[in-house]
């Protein structure tokens, strides 16, 4: 006899995770997939496409089908999730038979497109599927008392975008989604290094100086970094130095954007709930919250305090896959 698995998928932006109850994180992946562009055949999806990303010839593209946090390829999500779920599958064994599934919805998806997934799912062998809000997801999987009539203030910074939330009993009682996160913290360092040093550089070298020397608008120690690109004036490779000052200036403005979308949910939250918040402050998570500086930069801007998720990438999936042992609560989530 199996025990029905009970698993969470947190479908993100950036990264896929799939929880599960018994063998905590069973897959982590970005949310990548190389595909044919003659034939549309899927070639390879999560680390294995990443590595390809910028470096494919003509006939191979590498796309991330839910970048901007809306399925912009719906047909490329569905093949995703179904080698999510044979990967996932395989990593936990024969258990995953006909299991019991949350899956976590990109913000800002249409109820049309939330069936969608449910269906894409109920089509990799699930038994029964449910969706629930990302950030009820978050504060579930930070530990926070959700269920409880305090306010719980969510900040998810993930891939495509900021989801501000304000959390009590259970539910969503406020919340402001921005399409302001890693990406455009990435898109922006590319178009400094091109407009100052007329070096064009890819996207994964532009995360990884955002994650090594990228900082919050805060006084910090400055760190340098060589970076490699292509010049644009001769086509020839070349190595340059930038330092973590001018990379802080190029990424201010989008952090300010964040800023605001923090401050106007703030501002509209119920009165009652306003007190509780200055007590408890406000939660980080998604893998932005791990940016240099930002827990301190907010709490100075904020007034109040700031905490960071124990593991800012996980936190969704945990939630997510925590969520199961009170599913009838979350009935009125499902689609
Ligand atoms: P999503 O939920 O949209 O899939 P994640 O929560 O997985 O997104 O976060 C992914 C984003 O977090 C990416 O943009 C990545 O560059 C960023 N990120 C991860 N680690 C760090 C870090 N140490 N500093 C800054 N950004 C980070
Ligand atoms: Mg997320």
């Amino acid at each position: 006899m199996f025990s029905t698995a009970q698993i969470g998928i947190d479908l993100g932006t950036a990264n896929i995770l799939v929880y599960s109850k018994d063998k905590g994180i069973i897959l982590n992946e970005p949310s990548v997939v190389a595909l044919n562009t003659d034939t549309r055949a899927v070639l390879a999806i999560g680390i294995e496409a990443k590595a390809m990303v910028g470096k494919t010839p003509s006939h191979i593209v590498a796309v991330r089908p839910l970048r901007d946090g809306v399925i912009a390829d719906f047909d490329v999500t569905a093949s995703l999730l179904k080698e999510i779920m044979r990967k996932a599958s395989k990593n936990m064994g024969l258990a995953l038979r006909k299991p019991n599934v949350v899956v976590c919805a990109p913000t800002g998806s249409t109820s049309v497109e939330r069936r969608a997934i449910l269906d894409a799912v109920r089509s990799c062998g699930a038994k029964n599927v449910h969706i629930i809000e990302e950030p009820v997801a978050a504060a579930i999987g930070a530990d926070l008392p959700v269920e409880e009539p305090t306010a719980n203030v969510v900040v998810d910074i993930g891939g495509g975008t900021t989801e501000v939330a304000i959390i009590s009993y259970g539910g969503v009682v406020s919340s402001k989604s921005v399409r302001v996160g890693g990406d455009k913290l990435d898109e922006a360092i590319i178009q400094y290094v091109r407009k100052t040093y007329n070096i064009l550089i890819g996207e994964r070298t532009a995360e990884q100086i955002k994650m090594e020397i990228g900082h919050a608008p805060i006084d910090h120690e400055r760190m340098t970094m060589e970076v490699r690109g292509r010049d644009l004036v001769n086509g020839l490779p070349k190595t340059i130095e930038l330092h973590s000052a001018e990379i802080q200036e190029a990424m201010s403005e989008l952090l300010l954007q964040l800023l605001e979308a923090l401050r106007a949910t703030l501002e509209d939250c119920p009165p009652e709930l306003s007190g509780d918040i200055v007590d408890r402050g406000v939660l980080l998570t998604g893998g932005g919250a791990l940016l240099n500086g930002l827990q301190d930069w907010i709490a100075d801007e904020i007034f109040v305090p700031v905490h960071v998720a124990a593991n800012p990438l996980e936190s969704v999936a945990i939630g997510t896959g925590r969520s199961l042992s009170f599913i009838d609560k979350l009935q009125k989530a499902t689609v």
